[in-house]
């Protein structure tokens, strides 16, 4: 009889994962028993160690099996139903990430239609960095939406980063009329928290919202750009605010 060679160490792992760390015959799982790869048909009646030959056996079974060949082939059966399920399992996994590709290959002709109505409006193209903002807006608004805001936008502002930077903020006020904030404020609200190491989003608008009764929109949007940090903001808006309201109460 010839000396048996060792399985490698990486063709008992794949067995061992295909069997789910599972003795094929008994049920029992690592670490609770120790696994060794059986040949199904053994080596000293001609059997291979290919992976069709191989099955997962915790000792005791395979110790207590020898070099007794399976009367019963439902394991061979069994493991060929794996292997298949294996296979299929591998199929609709292929199949998913194709149709996630499908799925992004649709995205991008979402953004190509927005991003050449984009330039056919203002004549300007949406770089890289655009269109990767345009990706998101297309999953939160209709088109419908975007170009009504594209539109709007377009009519109200001039510089074109301003355009392109307030078409989102159009589109939730064209879907959102009951919570219709002058859009100019999220504008202003976007400077500061370019520009502030600390800033809190939700108090701001809310200053800012407050503050418009009071103050020119310009001179929030210089504000905006000039002060230096969140405690600054803070106080200036509170101020203004404070002085709005004395002022209104004066007269
Ligand atoms: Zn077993």
């Amino acid at each position: 009889m010839a000396k048996r060679k060792k399985l490698g160490k990486k063709i008992r792992f794949e067995v061992f994962k295909r069997d789910s760390f599972t003795c094929q015959y008994c049920g029992q799982s690592a670490p609770q028993v120790i696994l060794e790869v059986d040949h199904i048909v053994p080596v000293s009646k001609g059997g291979d160690d290919e992976l069709t030959n191989l099955i997962t056996s915790c000792r005791d079974c395979n110790r207590g099996k020898s070099n007794i060949e399976l009367s019963d082939d439902s394991v061979v059966v069994k493991q060929q139903k794996e292997l298949e399920e294996l296979q299929e399992r591998k199929n609709q996994l292929e199949m998913m990430v194709e149709w996630r590709k499908g799925l992004k290959e649709l995205d991008q002709t979402t953004v190509d239609i927005f991003c050449d109505e984009f330039l056919n409006i203002t004549g300007f193209e949406v770089n890289d960095v655009g269109q990767s903002k345009v990706r998101k807006w297309i999953k939160k608004y209709s088109m419908a939406t975007l170009f009504e805001a594209l539109d709007k936008s377009y009519n109200q502002y001039d510089e074109i980063e301003k355009v392109f930077e307030m078409v989102p903020r159009i589109a939730y006020y064209i879907d959102n009329p009951d919570k219709r904030v002058n859009p100019e404020l999220f504008y202003i609200k976007g400077i500061l928290k370019n520009r502030l190491a600390y800033f809190d989003e939700r108090k701001a608008i809310i200053w800012l919202v407050e503050a418009e009764k009071y103050c020119e929109i310009d001179d929030l949007r210089e504000m905006a750009k000039e002060v230096r940090n969140w405690t600054e903001f803070r106080e200036t808006i509170q101020f203004w605010i404070a002085e709005g309201k004395h002022e209104q109460n004066n007269n």
